[in-house]
């Protein structure tokens, strides 16, 4: 609860940002504060269900946080990025936008078959970017074993998105 005070006090809330109507979280400067920063990966790590192979990071903010915890935990670390990132071979899974669609993209070769890995990301919304990296991942072959978040915003539903996963986020926003 102390963690997701600090949390709180150090994102800042920007309307209209990157489009009209749009509340933005932005986590920039709990990554610049030092303690802070140390503070959010010793709990994300400390979070992690259990032995982890590999933390998957998510374009751009998940690289971030996905890193450090995935050193803490002595575990490997993959992006997840955005179509046309990654040189090839690599497997791909769309996903629904509100206008549209995206895809998410790893390079398979990078996750052992069975491999328990951690998705990570700084923010859940409405989980449609967690939910295709979830499949993205298992088409792979690896084993979600968990997906741990800076901030899950509830209204948006994103926990519906992923029945049955073990979900962490250090701060949730109603
Ligand atoms: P979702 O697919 O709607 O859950 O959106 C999640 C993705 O969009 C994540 O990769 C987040 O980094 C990003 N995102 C959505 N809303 C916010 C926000 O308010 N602040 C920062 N990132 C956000």
């Amino acid at each position: 609860a102390a963690l997701a005070g600090r949390i709180d006090a150090l994102m800042r809330t920007v309307p209209d940002y990157p489009e009209p109507g749009v509340l933005f979280r932005d986590i920039m400067p709990l990554l610049a504060d030092a303690g802070a920063f140390a503070e959010v990966v010793g709990a994300l790590a400390a979070d992690a269900p259990g032995p982890i192979d590999l933390v998957a990071g998510m374009e751009a903010r998940g690289f971030l946080l996905a890193a450090p915890v995935a050193t803490a935990l002595g575990a490997g670390v993959v992006p997840v990025r955005k179509a046309g990132k990654l040189p090839g071979p690599v497997a791909s899974q769309t996903y629904a936008l509100e206008y549209g669609t995206a895809a998410v993209e790893v390079q398979p070769f990078t996750i052992p078959d069975g491999a328990r890995v951690l998705v990570v990301d700084d923010v859940l919304a409405t989980g449609g970017t967690a939910a295709a990296t979830v499949e993205l991942l298992e088409s792979c072959g690896a084993t979600v074993v968990g997906l741990s978040f800076l901030v899950e915003l509830e209204a948006l539903g994103g926990r519906a998105q992923l029945p049955g996963r073990f979900v962490d986020a250090l701060l949730t926003i109603a």
